[in-house]
């Protein structure tokens, strides 16, 4: 295997499947077998999770919602997707620990770093949830942030789309793929990638971006194992 130890990025959206709210169980199944299937070859995985698919401050401030507020419960629905893919990891054979940045100790472990490493060491898959902790953040900056304190070797963000292009494939039918790309590349270009403050922060710490399509049963694999699907971002 290319990479020993990595944290995935997984969106709260991608857990919708074809629904327009909430998990689709066969999707989360699906997610499941992928990832136990790199865990049994071992590779360390720590996952990052997503609450997009049930709740998003922003949304709710445009609503009229105070922000913080609204953040609070997209962190919240980070924990619920959290344990949606704990239950779906044990029942494909794979031990898990979901960690929370917000205190919910009857649901969830505390964040600590040390005990997430020894979790990994063991073998046990650790996901993530409560994002950051902080309202105004995202989950693509826990994922950075959280991949930095475990000394991940790269962040795989699993979307829909099979990598990064030079306009939106899902609009655009002549946009082109790269392979790989530079951290100055996407900022010169103005490419989304991750939000600023998440890319800013994997870009200060050279630490690698993937971007690959999730939804095509066997990537994982492909990824982990070194295979060039996907975009690359490194410096
Ligand atoms: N959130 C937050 N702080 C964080 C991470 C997430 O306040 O550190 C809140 C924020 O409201 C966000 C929601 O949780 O909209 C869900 O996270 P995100 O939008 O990153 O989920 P994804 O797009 O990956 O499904």
């Amino acid at each position: 295997m290319k990479y020993k130890r990595i944290l995935l990025k997984l969106s709260g959206e991608a857990l919708m499947g074809d629904r327009q709210y909430g998990i689709d169980p066969h999707r989360l199944e699906e997610y499941a077998e992928d990832i136990a299937a790199i865990t049994k070859l071992g590779v360390e995985v720590a996952i990052v999770i997503g609450g997009g698919n049930i709740f998003r401050g922003v949304a709710g401030a445009s609503n009229g919602m105070d922000r913080v507020q609204g953040d609070h419960m997209g962190m919240l629905a980070t924990v619920i997707n959290g344990l949606a893919l704990q239950s779906a990891l044990e029942d494909a054979g794979i031990p898990t620990r979901l960690q929370s940045a917000v205190h919910i100790n009857q649901v969830a472990e505390p964040f600590i770093r040390r005990k997430a490493m020894r979790h990994l060491e063991k073998g046990r898959v650790v996901i993530f949830g409560g994002g950051t902790g902080n309202p105004y953040f995202t989950t693509d900056s826990a994922a950075v942030l959280r991949a930095i304190e475990i000394e991940a070797d790269v962040i795989l963000k699993g979307t829909r789309v099979d990598g990064i292009y030079n306009t939106d494939p899902e609009k655009d039918r002549t946009a082109v793929k790269f392979d790989h790309i530079t951290f100055d590349d996407v900022l010169r270009k103005g490419l989304k990638v991750m939000d600023t403050t998440a890319f800013t922060l994997s870009q200060e710490n050279e630490l690698p971006i993937i971007v690959f399509d999730m939804n095509k049963k066997g990537n994982l694999l492909k990824v982990v194992s070194g295979e060039k699907i996907g975009t690359k971002v490194n410096l």
